[in-house]
């Protein structure tokens, strides 16, 4: 499948470890990432800055589900599993809190 326009989910959920231009630790779980605009859009596709980790991550059915909200859920459940002590922002996915979800 092809990634969805204007989604970003994975660019909000996911923790990144290796530095993105103007976040150079990277980033946390539930954190947004600095480079993906208010519509959700990564202003580095297609440059050679975008880290290696956004360029790899495939989209796919199951990690993408049919919504932002689903792929956040699912994201979210996925940090959960593979890093037990990160903290999702509360609340949950469904419920989207504009501190870190500034659509
Ligand atoms: S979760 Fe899937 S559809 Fe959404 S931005 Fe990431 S790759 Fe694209
Ligand atoms: S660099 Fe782009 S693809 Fe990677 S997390 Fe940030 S906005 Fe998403």
């Amino acid at each position: 499948m092809e990634c969805r326009v204007g989604c970003g989910a994975c660019c909000i959920a996911l923790s990144i470890s290796s530095p993105i231009p103007g976040m150079p630790h990277g980033k946390a779980v539930g954190v947004r990432c600095v480079q993906l605009t208010p519509d959700n859009r990564c202003r580095l596709y297609g440059r050679p800055e975008r880290p290696v980790v956004c360029v790899r991550l495939r989209p796919s059915e199951e990690m993408c589900g049919q919504t932002a909200d689903e792929a956040l859920a699912w994201l979210f459940e996925l940090e959960r599993i593979t890093h037990p002590t990160a903290t999702p922002p509360d609340p949950s996915p469904g419920e989207q809190n504009p501190e870190w979800l500034a659509i």
